[in-house]
């Protein structure tokens, strides 16, 4: 499976398949399967029976089994990133395909190799309590289009660990990324451990009310997380809910602009702007704000973007034509909203594929659309502020709180703001950047639970306390 064409055969349909078209082109990627729910319900069981010689594995064979899986990723890297980069319309360079499919490894491996500890609760005259963590049963994994191979890995990694198995169900947007990581996966995992179910919505929600789904790992909107809420009431699922987010930056005046320009351009447009923890509005002093704007504009008006099979781009298309229009919108709320367009705002319709210039509004009103709502791709909202306060209320008066950042060359200023700002994550002088160990997950309407590190291993378990 170590080339395109092989990995498409392997995950070729037998069924009723459907054409999938690369954003970049309009190009046929290749077929995806229109599974039913039949084919889900054909997955939960399979996925109980082979959970039960997983979990009796234990951690220790669980883990080495699954490094060997990585090392299977890791032989089909490069397959990977090609279909990944067709289907998603992310460029190989950059932090893009390549990137994802090496972190989808790394995450695999952290997940395997972080160990998990009985916490001694109380040990006195009076006994002893202490708390391990038993397999859930089996996991339902729901994935949004962005970075489809990676969050699907996020959930599935610390699923498996755990001696559970999963049904994972990828965005109707991207089916066959997720479909070829498994398959390379089920080179190795045992048969039915891990199985993908490619359908659209209603798929989701059956699998969110399925009695023998233990857990609901989803990443995607808010409107989406809640209607899983909903569906996974009768059932009382255990749920990880990371979900939509508008992430604050604030930029203190003793910045200096040049030093920032990159960190901010990363931080706003890495895949696009079509990233959950992206920098979505950015809210800069009135000392520093053209220098800002200048610098800022400098970077992300020399970034190329085009077809993600060109190695010299590192931006590429929107992925699909409904985000296409919502940034075409807001952006356009935003210019009738008096902000003005310093770079992008006027796509070329006339060339093939969903791509949207790299745009930066300035001197957006914080009421505006492109401040409130999310955008999630290429345009970003600069917002002028002469008080920290105002600053603060600002990056605060939205119902979302997924991450955020301060940007100043004095540490405790920008930490003293920081403790101030509801996000689940606050980055100093970057953003954006996930570390396999380290917690990751939503304040406010962004969601709750954690992933990554011990607490997400925790999340993919039942606790249990002994007391002797
Ligand atoms: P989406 O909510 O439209 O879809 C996500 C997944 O949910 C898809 O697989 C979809 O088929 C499925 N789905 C849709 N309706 C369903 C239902 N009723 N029941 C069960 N499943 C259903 O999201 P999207 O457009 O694919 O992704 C973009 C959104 O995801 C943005 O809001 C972004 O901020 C968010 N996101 C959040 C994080 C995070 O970690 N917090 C990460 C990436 C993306």
């Amino acid at each position: 499976m170590d080339t395109l064409e092989s990995l498409l055969a392997a995950i070729a349909p037998t069924g009723k398949s459907r054409e999938i078209l690369n954003p970049a082109t309009g190009a046929v990627v290749g077929l995806a399967p229109v599974h039913t729910v039949d084919d889900l319900e054909k997955a939960v069981s399979a996925a109980q029976e082979a959970q039960q010689g997983w979990a009796a594995l234990g951690h220790v064979a669980r883990s080495e089994v699954m490094l060997k899986v990585a090392d299977a990723i890791d032989a089909n890297a490069e397959a990977l990133a090609q279909l990944l980069s067709r289907e998603q319309g992310k460029p190989l360079n950059g932090p893009n395909a390549r990137f994802e499919v090496g972190g989808a490894s790394a995450w695999l491996r952290v997940a395997a190799s972080t160990p998990l500890e009985t916490e001694l609760l109380v040990e006195d005259e009076n006994g002893r309590s202490e708390m391990t963590y038993r397999p859930i049963g089996v996991v339902g994994a729901i994935s949004p289009w962005n970075w489809p191979m990676m969050i699907a890995m996020w959930q599935i990694a610390p699923s498996i660990r755990m001696g559970n198995a999963v049904v994972a169900k990828p965005s109707e947007y991207t089916p066959l990324s997720v479909l070829a990581l498994v398959a390379v996966m089920n080179t190795v995992l045992p048969a039915g451990l891990v199985t993908v179910i490619s359908g659209d919505r209603e798929i989701g929600a059956a699998l969110s009310s399925h009695p023998s789904i233990g857990k609901v790992m989803f990443t995607g909107s808010t409107a989406t997380g809640k209607a899983i809420i909903r569906n996974s009431a009768d059932t009382v699922k255990r749920l990880t809910l990371e979900l939509g987010g508008n992430d604050a930056g604030i930029v203190l005046p003793d910045v200096d602009p040049k030093a920032i320009a990159e960190g901010l351009f990363w931080g706003a447009f890495i895949n696009t702007g079509q990233t959950c923890a992206c920098l979505k509005r950015l809210y800069v002093h009135d000392s520093v704000f053209d220098e800002v704007v200048a610098e800022l504009t400098a970077i992300a008006g020399a970034m190329p973007m085009g077809e993600g099979t060109n190695e010299d781009n590192v931006l590429g298309p929107l992925q699909n034509k409904q985000q296409y229009d919502v940034v075409a919108r807001l952006v356009e709320s935003a210019r009738k909203g008096g902000g003005r367009v310093v770079l992008g705002g006027n796509p070329d319709t006339s060339q093939p594929g969903y791509f949207y210039p790299t745009t930066l509004v300035a001197d957006v009103p914080n009421d505006n659309p492109l401040v409130q709502e999310e955008q999630f791709g290429p345009a970003l909202p600069i917002i002028r502020y002469s008080n920290i306060e105002d600053a603060i209320a600002m990056a605060n008066g939205v119902d979302v709180g997924l991450g955020a950042s301060v940007w100043s060359a004095d540490r405790s200023k920008a930490l003293e703001v920081a403790a101030r700002i509801e996000a689940g994550t606050v980055w100093i002088n970057s953003h954006g950047g996930v570390n396999p160990m380290v917690p990751f997950g939503g304040a406010k309407q962004s969601g709750y639970g954690l992933e990554f590190g011990v607490e997400g291993l925790k999340a993919l378990g039942i606790p249990q306390v002994i007391n002797s």
